[in-house]
């Protein structure tokens, strides 16, 4: 029977981030895939600022292929909504979110690609890793083992599809990235909570020229609201490839009618040009969920993407909030793993990101209600209170989300909190307001070292981060105590002292929100676990304890 440290079921976006990540962490892993290759017909093609400065993490080879494929930053830069394409536009909304923060708040750009073209990226990365074995064409049909505390291990039973040959695979954790439908939750028996059904979708991928209607005006999304033509259109890569997303009555009609010649019709009629010839590449269908799993963690078996959350897609967060899920728990499982951490630890888990994705969850069913609004206003419905030039200003919310995306922030036992308040923004789905308070991600900010630009972003490698001011030294020495204590990776980094990381723009002590002799501790996940704003009386006491209560360990 194969042995590994942590099996992970399935091979969509979150499973490869979840093999690099574990990779990253040094943590072997090996991932079964039931196709027998990435994905041909794309959904996703957001990978947001956050997303892409986890996907640092993941080497250069990854990352810059990842850059490689970004389109234009034109087509990120606004929503369009439209009757049709050809005929009158009731308004545009500029995308923040979509085109990001700019280089002063993040070192990343956020990716606007397709997932056929960024999970062959992620595949090819995760088997370079070396420490991760991918098989595609190998199904789970079941959990033998792993979903209950008294579980000492995962037993999975596998079924290579080619061969048919069934066997099983033993693992210390299991990772289910089985998508919506995830059969390991549902063995499991993990509710989930959040209305479904939604709405219901086709999903159409096709190729044809609407340069004469798109190119002059390059947007991430546009939205159509006719009386007869409701849906999207989504470029993939501003050379003709297309999806769109027709919106039908569920109650009233079936997928099984949407076929190529029905989805021709369609997209003539939304782009409002009879004469467009669209070459259908493939057709596949969704239903708009807005759920959270009541549980992420069970036993030895950890869900995470879609098999955790399913998010209406419009906002662009089920891969995103997928990825940060993985870049959450990876540390965790490999100090867990290496006995540096104890399993509590693992728990944490579920009590940081289930709120996070509930929350994303929320906003991002917002969305699809302002859309709707805008429908509705657009058609004149009776219930309307907005004119449809309105309705678009109204949704502002959609597209802008720096504050949900970068704000976002921990509440747990791995969080040692400082007493300060949280700044939320004006809007606190739009507005990111930079905060090293324990919980929230450590901000970025550009610092120097020999000539070296460097975020501060990059100094959160594997283990554990010191930062401390220029008049830290006192921090430095406990960290190398804490070092030894605990056995922990932890880097002590002076910001802005003679010889070590310089500060050019002079602003980490007020972005960071301590002292020269302050220290802000950052865990491998870059969110601050612990700060203290200036010197303390015992240091290596008190960063000790901090550090140890990360760990779920008792003291020292
Ligand atoms: C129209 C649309 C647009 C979207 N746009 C965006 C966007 O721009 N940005 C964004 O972040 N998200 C977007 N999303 C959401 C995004 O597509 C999903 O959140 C994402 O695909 C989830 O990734 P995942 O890896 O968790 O699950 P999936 O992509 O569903 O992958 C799960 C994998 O598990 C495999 N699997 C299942 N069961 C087994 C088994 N028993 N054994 C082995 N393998 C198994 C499946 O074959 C599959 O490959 C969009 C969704 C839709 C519908």
């Amino acid at each position: 029977m194969d042995r590994v440290p942590v099996v992970i079921v399935g091979g969509g976006p979150v499973g490869l981030a979840a093999a690099l990540e574990l990779a990253r962490h040094g943590v072997r892993s090996l991932l079964l895939e039931r196709h027998d290759a990435t994905t041909w017909h794309p959904k996703a093609r957001n990978l947001n600022t956050r997303t892409m400065e986890i996907a640092r993490g993941w080497g250069t080879a990854v990352h810059d292929a990842l850059v490689a494929v970004n389109l234009p930053r034109a087509w990120m830069s606004r929503i369009i909504y439209t009757r049709t394409l050809d005929g009158e536009e009731l308004g545009r909304v500029s995308t923040g979110g979509f085109s990001g923060p700019g280089r002063d708040v993040s070192p990343e750009m956020p990716l606007l690609s397709s997932q056929d073209v960024f999970e062959p990226i992620l595949r090819r990365g995760a088997e370079a890793s070396g420490l991760a074995e991918l098989r595609f064409g190998h199904e789970v049909e079941g959990l033998e083992s792993g979903g209950t505390g008294e579980d000492d291990r995962v037993v999975l039973i596998v079924r290579e599809r080619a061969s048919g040959l069934a066997y099983r695979v033993e693992a210390d954790y299991a990772i289910a990235a089985d998508g919506a439908d995830s059969g390991v939750r549902a063995q499991l028996g993990i509710e989930l909570d959040g209305p479904r059904g939604l709405g219901h979708f086709v999903n159409v991928y096709f190729r044809a020229d609407l340069d004469p209607w798109t190119a002059h005006r390059p947007a991430v999304l546009f939205w159509v609201a006719s009386d007869d033509t409701r849906g999207v259109f989504q470029p993939l890569d501003a050379r003709g490839r297309w999806l769109c997303q027709i919106a039908y009555d569920g109650r009233a009609e079936t997928f099984a009618r949407y076929d190529a010649e029905r989805c021709v019709a369609w997209i003539r009629a939304a782009v409002g040009a009879p004469r467009v010839v669209p070459e259908i590449l493939s057709i596949g269908t969704w239903t708009m969920n807005a759920t959270v799993a009541r549980q992420l963690v069970r036993g030895r078996v950890l869900l995470a993407g879609d098999a955790a959350h399913q998010l209406p897609p419009t906002g662009g967060f089920g891969v995103n909030t997928g990825v940060q899920d993985v870049h959450n728990f990876a540390w965790k499982l490999a100090l867990v793993h290496a006995g540096v951490a104890a399993p509590a630890l693992l728990d944490t888990y579920d009590t940081e990101r289930r709120p996070v994705a509930r929350y994303n969850c929320d906003r991002s069913l917002e969305n699809s209600l302002m859309v709707a609004r805008i429908n509705a206003a657009a058609s004149g419905e009776s219930g309307a209170r907005l004119s449809p030039k309105d309705a678009v200003a109204a949704s502002r919310r959609y597209g802008n989300f720096l504050g949900m995306e970068l704000g976002f922030h921990y509440e747990s036992a791995a969080v040692v909190p400082d007493g300060s308040e949280r700044e939320p923004g004006a809007d606190e789905v739009i507005d990111y307001v930079p905060s090293a308070r324990p919980g929230h991600r450590a901000p970025h900010l550009w610092l120097e070292r020999a000539g070296e630009r460097c975020s501060t972003l990059d100094l959160f490698a594997r283990g554990f981060t010191l930062l401390t001011g220029p008049a830290g030294a006192r921090w430095t020495e406990a960290a190398a105590d804490a070092r030894a204590r605990l056995g922990v990776a932890l880097d002590a980094r002076a910001i802005g002292a003679e010889g070590e990381w310089t500060d050019p723009s002079g602003g980490f002590s007020e972005l960071y929100g301590i002292g020269e002799d302050g220290a802000v501790l950052v865990r491998p996940d870059g969110h601050v676990a612990f700060r203290a704003a200036e010197a303390a009386t015992s240091p290596t006491e008190r960063l000790s304890s901090a550090l140890g209560q990360v760990l779920s360990r008792a003291q020292g």
